[in-house]
């Protein structure tokens, strides 16, 4: 186990983000390898609190299914610092980028993994928010983890806070960290409203699983046809006007039925993670499919 950050030898950048870099490291006693996310927290209250609280989420997690985290240090310089398992393959972002386009088998396989790991989440009350190709990481055995808890909620905190907060507008904090999540994978209801972390908040990391889905099957982002200009307004006017979802024509009905459930607009007919898990799509899975077709 490392007890020490002073342990730790970085070998190379494995990404970049929001305030922060992501290293791969080497545990010199162990000789083990890990991911280190460095948050350099002096700059900004906002990105100090959402380090903070994305600390004490990682901290609760423990499923196959989400990116482990093995320990969290907070340094003199003022970052905070997460040691995590090391996922080799990098991100679903980086497979799409390389493969464009995924088989339905494998994508099948992902969209097991990503429901297992919201029933994970979801049971604990959490919603991840943030569900798009580059928060879903891939091992060496080409399996599929949930990561990046950087503007996750979870719901009971949220409530309370919703309570307390009746009268005196005091949540422009939570206003600018939900803001973070990338549009392109927000819920319409969520895009509609400046709050999120009620009820519907679940129903918000379904959607964004189906938009995920649909993109590793066309190829691109599948919500604005390839013509139009990507500013925020088509983007979000896409989202909540958009009539019809462009499924490929090679699309099995499987696939449709699924993808039409998680990308229902109104959140309360949306599928629920439990039905999902029980669609044809996900269920009639061959066992290979999560490991050879994402690996780049
Ligand atoms: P941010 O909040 O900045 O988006 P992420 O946790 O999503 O931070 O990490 C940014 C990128 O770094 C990811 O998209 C991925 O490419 C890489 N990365 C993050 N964590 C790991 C990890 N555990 N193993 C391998 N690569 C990782
Ligand atoms: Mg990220």
């Amino acid at each position: 186990d490392v007890e020490n950050i002073s342990d730790l030898k970085k070998l190379t950048v494995l990404g970049h983000g929001n305030g922060g870099i992501v290293y791969k490291v080497r545990h010199q006693k162990s000789n083990s390898i890990y991911a280190l996310k460095v948050l350099n927290t002096t700059s900004s209250t906002i990105i100090r609190h959402q380090a903070a609280h994305e600390a004490e989420i990682l901290k609760r997690l423990d499923s196959q299914f989400i990116v482990k985290c093995h320990a969290v240090f907070y340094t003199i310089e003022g970052e905070i610092c997460f040691v995590m398992e090391h996922m080799e393959r990098g991100s679903l972002f980086d497979s799409l980028r390389v493969r464009k386009k995924l088989s339905e088998d494998v994508i099948s396989g992902v969209a097991y993994r990503v429901l297992k790991g919201l029933q994970y989440l979801h049971g604990m009350q959490i919603i991840h928010g943030d569900i798009k190709p580059s928060n879903l990481l891939i091992n060496g055995k080409g399996e599929v983890k949930i990561a990046d808890f950087g503007v996750s909620r979870i719901v009971e905190e949220t409530r309370n806070n919703n309570n307390h907060n009746n009268n005196n507008n005091n949540n422009i904090g939570e206003a600018a960290i939900a803001c973070m999540g990338t549009c392109a994978y927000m819920s319409p209801e969520r895009v509609d409203s400046e709050r999120w972390g009620g009820d519907y908040g679940f129903a918000g990391d379904v959607w964004s699983l189906g938009v995920v889905v649909l993109e590793c099957l066309v190829g691109h982002y599948p919500l604005i046809g390839f013509g139009e200009k990507p500013d925020l307004m088509a983007l979000i006017c896409a989202i909540c006007f958009g009539e019809r979802l462009e499924m490929p024509e090679t699309a099995s009905p499987e696939f449709r039925r699924f993808v039409r459930s998680c990308l229902e607009k109104d959140w309360r007919k949306r599928g629920t993670v439990e039905e999902l898990l029980a669609y044809p799509f996900v269920t009639k899975r061959s066992s290979s499919s999560n490991i050879e077709g994402l690996i780049i």
